[in-house]
């Protein structure tokens, strides 16, 4: 008798919590590490926003409340997102979850069947694809390419609808590419999806980074398109625009309050309820005339910081970054510089079971990090499935300018080090 359940196998992970090991061992070995990994804003909580969360836990709202999330949060959900998405969404069309997170496997448990098709970029966030494949439904990834700015067209996607085609994921800003869908892009994409999906196709649009825009862009939902609302879930929270990630508050906005009831009872059945006090302070974050600055600073500076990276990395020979738009992050193409140290003939002459289970950008992210000190994300980190030949990593711009600056100094050694590269493997350790 096996101890783990055999769907287990094909549950994926997401490598942002992974690296946070291998950055302790380099710690502890001596190595001074730049955090280029971080998937979060490097600011705290704005302070009138805190305040709110320890006064209610001081107050005693410590108790279970509402499944779907108390109500004056759920009505300033649905009022920023009535006034900025251009439609109307009824509170009891919200429900409030314990970060986004949790809303992709909603979803999924949901909506999706096994052997349902489900649509997503590739690069894109890992936890979709690991839903995917845990829940026996087929893979299809949208394949976002660098020389598109990893935007995708009406037509890429409608190469993809089938009759199977149960779920389509969107996510605009994007992580990892920073890439931003414009209203045309939505327009079309709307278009394709009225005319080729069936009303129970639903399409799950994060909106997580929709306010880490760059070069004065608004937002903008593939909900706010004719038809669209009927068929779209609305995920986003307050990790990323306010710089709560520990706070874990998230939120679905439901095409019916049908579908927020199933979101609820799954809430029910998993958590019970997201802690009162810290949806005190979500609400607070939503409501005081102070977010705005805080949201303000906090973009300002990601944009000075995207200013300097992106021509930083694009002086780096066999680097190449497209500038992105939108979310905290870059998405380098680092084909050449693998090229020029040697690492293409290098993955040949591997030992096949190390062959297995590393690739050019596990190995550039490992060799940054063991040997120059510097923490990144490879691109098998955002999606696997036909992810082969593609050269990338993610580099976050949530840290300082100076660490940055070093950061992409460190970078550029690197990537002309083939001497070094070539010790590296020879000493055959952390290669995966
Ligand atoms: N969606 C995307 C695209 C993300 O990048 C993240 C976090 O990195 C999430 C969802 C999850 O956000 P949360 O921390 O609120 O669960």
């Amino acid at each position: 008798m096996n101890l783990f359940a055999v769907r287990l196998k094909a549950l994926g992970s997401e490598n942002a919590f992974k690296i946070v090991e291998n950055i302790q061992e380099c710690l502890s070995l001596g190595i001074d590490v730049i955090r280029l990994n971080i998937g979060e804003p490097d600011f705290d909580t704005p302070a009138h926003i805190a305040r709110v969360g320890v006064e209610q836990m001081q107050k005693g709202n410590t108790h279970y409340c509402h499944p779907a999330g108390i109500l004056p949060l759920r009505e300033a959900v649905a009022e920023q997102l009535s006034q900025t998405r251009g439609i109307t969404v009824d509170p009891e069309q919200v429900v409030v979850t314990i970060g986004a997170k949790p809303t992709i496997s909603y979803a999924m448990i949901a909506y999706v069947n096994e052997g349902d098709e489900v649509i997503y970029p590739s690069p894109g966030f890992p936890i979709y694809e690991s839903w995917v494949s845990f829940f026996g439904a087929k893979a299809v990834p949208l394949h976002l390419e660098e020389k598109r700015d990893f935007r995708f067209t009406a037509d890429d996607l409608e190469k993809l609808i089938t009759p199977k085609t149960k779920m389509i994921f969107i996510n605009s800003p994007s992580n990892p590419t920073g890439s931003v869908l414009t209203a045309g892009d939505l327009e079309g994409i709307a278009e394709v999806i009225r005319r080729k999906c069936s009303p129970a196709v639903r399409i799950y649009s994060d909106e997580i980074y929709e306010h880490v825009l760059f070069d004065g862009l608004k937002h903008k939902s593939i909900a706010s398109y004719p038809g669209m609302q009927e068929r779209t879930l609305i995920c986003s929270g307050h990790s990323k625009t306010y710089a709560m990630t520990g706070w874990r508050l998230g939120f679905a906005a439901l095409p019916t309050k049908v579908e927020a009831e199933v979101f609820k009872n799954l809430n029910i059945n998993i958590v019970s309820c997201v802690p009162p006090f810290i949806q005190e302070a979500g609400r607070e974050a939503y409501e005081s005339p102070s977010s705005e600055a805080s949201i303000r600073t906090m973009v300002t500076k990601f944009q000075e910081r995207r200013d300097y990276a992106v021509p930083a990395l694009n002086a780096i020979p066999g680097i190449t970054c497209a500038m992105p738009q939108g979310a905290f992050y870059l998405f380098p193409n680092i084909e050449g510089a693998c090229r020029n140290i040697g690492m293409l003939e290098v993955m040949d002459k591997l030992p096949g079971d190390i062959r297995a289970k590393t690739f050019p950008s596990k190995l550039f992210q490992m060799f940054l990090l063991y040997r120059y000190g510097v923490a990144t994300m490879d691109r098998k980190s955002f999606g696997q499935v036909g992810a082969d030949g593609k050269h990338f990593i993610r580099l976050s711009i949530a840290s300082s300018i100076e660490s940055i600056k070093e950061g992409i100094h460190r970078i550029s050694m690197a990537a002309q080090d083939r001497a070094g590269f070539a010790t590296f493997i020879d000493e055959a350790k952390h290669l995966y």
